[in-house]
């Protein structure tokens, strides 16, 4: 494969035209949009125009004439088509992490109002010692919050299907790997929980918008994920939560359920009880006041998703990140990378890692390039692929960039040595 070569797959990719529609730089090859997507163009006057004419203008009236209160509902349902979701199960709201505990809690206290047919308690909450850590600390502080002997239990990638079993009370995972890239079975992973009379949890932060989801073909219970990663929401964007219609209707009774109660989460908030009564549908996953300005960006970034198709992104996406391997692969032979993702496209999200024992120098030097990744202590340089914006020759490209960064010792400079807050 030549240069040429990827320009003339450019020219005949179906998605060439989305990439008009972000913002980017001049001289860059944006390969981060797995840590913080591109800024969509329409974002700008989108926003603009809320902060002056709805916000400055309508002031408290555009919570009903703009539709801000429903800002939360209406981009989850649109989110809801990109994860295999009923619209009325997904919210925008919160973290990640916040969201996160919500659902693990109301998992949680779902086992444990089971009827108990064994002696052995079920209080174990499986995960993987390579989760994102958020994930890790959201459930041991519960954990420790909740102090009745709940135990996570931290196995390897390959390890989680066998350590289900009787004592399992939920199974949560990240779909894929923020740091590898590698890629769950969704279906036969709930399906092995849901068999061990476990729940499931899916962490979809590197899923959303990068990879298509089946999450009620796969019968999952409960689901996060980022709106500023695939979705192009902006930094810090709110997150969403997803919760199968069948334990909606079902923990109705259970009042807090959902541990975060507060005042948007309640049946009629508007009424002003002092006695909380949640909501019977998926608003009982909202606690306060939702980020309107936030929402209004994420709502563009998530059209631009739907936009392109989530299938059409998935094959380009495998195309750009086998390119990828494959170049690094034959112009950086023998220069200390290896590949740290997995191979089979089938099993990998929508980044490609290397691993080299000077990757966050080799980091810096690429970025002074004009190539942006990132790094993941303590070895990790990632690229992430996102098709709305990222072509055949920038992949090229990046992989020359690389190879002179290697070949020529860049890296080696004393300015690429110093870690930043942020990596
Ligand atoms: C990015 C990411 C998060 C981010 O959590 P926030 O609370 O939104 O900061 C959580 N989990 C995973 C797996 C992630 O990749």
């Amino acid at each position: 494969m030549m240069r040429d070569d990827c320009v003339a797959l450019d020219a005949r990719d179906p998605l060439a035209a989305q990439r008009g529609k972000f913002a980017l730089p001049e001289g860059v090859i944006y390969l981060d949009g797995n840590s913080l997507g591109a800024l969509p163009r329409a974002t700008s006057a989108r926003v603009r125009n809320l902060i002056e004419h709805e916000w400055g203008e309508g002031l408290i009236r555009s919570w009903n004439a703009a539709h801000w209160i429903d800002l939360p509902r209406r981009v989850g349902a649109k989110i809801a088509q990109l994860i295999g979701a009923h619209p009325d199960e997904v919210l925008c709201a919160d973290s990640t992490s916040i969201n996160l505990f919500k659902v693990l809690t109301t998992a949680l206290r779902m086992q444990a109002s089971r009827p108990q047919v064994s002696l052995r308690q079920r209080n174990v909450i499986v995960s993987e010692k390579a989760n994102f850590p958020t994930d890790l600390y959201v459930a041991q502080g519960l954990v420790d919050l909740l102090g009745q002997g709940h135990e996570l239990k931290l196995v390897e990638f390959d390890e989680v299907a066998g350590t289900i079993d009787d004592r399992t009370a939920v199974v949560m995972l990240t779909h894929v790997n923020y740091k590898t890239g590698a890629m769950h079975d969704m279906r036969a992973l709930t399906s092995r929980a849901h068999g061990a009379g476990a729940l499931m949890v899916w962490d979809l932060s590197h899923s959303a918008g990068a990879v298509p989801v089946a999450l009620n073909a796969a019968a999952a219970d409960f689901a996060v994920g980022c709106g500023y990663k695939y979705l192009n929401g902006g930094p810090g964007a709110p997150a969403f939560v997803f919760v199968a219609g069948r334990h909606l209707a079902a923990i109705v009774d259970d009042t807090y359920a959902q541990p975060l109660a507060g005042w948007l989460g309640h049946h009629a908030p508007f009424d002003f009880d002092a006695h909380y009564r949640p909501a019977d549908s998926i608003d009982r996953y909202a606690v306060g006041t939702p980020s309107v300005v936030a929402l209004s960006a994420l709502e563009v970034g998530v059209d631009t998703v739907l936009a392109a198709g989530i299938d059409a992104l998935r094959a380009k996406s495998i195309a750009l990140t086998q390119l990828f391997i494959e170049l690094v692969e034959q112009h950086c032979a023998g220069q200390g990378l290896s590949l740290a993702s997995p191979r089979n496209a089938e099993q990998r999200g929508s980044q490609v890692c290397f691993s080299h024992p000077h990757a966050y120098a080799v980091m810096q030097a690429l970025i002074q390039r004009g190539v942006i990744g990132d790094f993941r202590a303590p070895d990790i340089l990632r690229f992430g692929f996102a098709p709305l914006y990222v072509g055949h020759a920038d992949v090229w490209d990046a992989a020359q960039a690389l190879h002179q960064v290697l070949a020529k010792h860049e890296w080696q400079r004393a300015e690429f040595q110093t870690r930043e807050a942020v990596t």
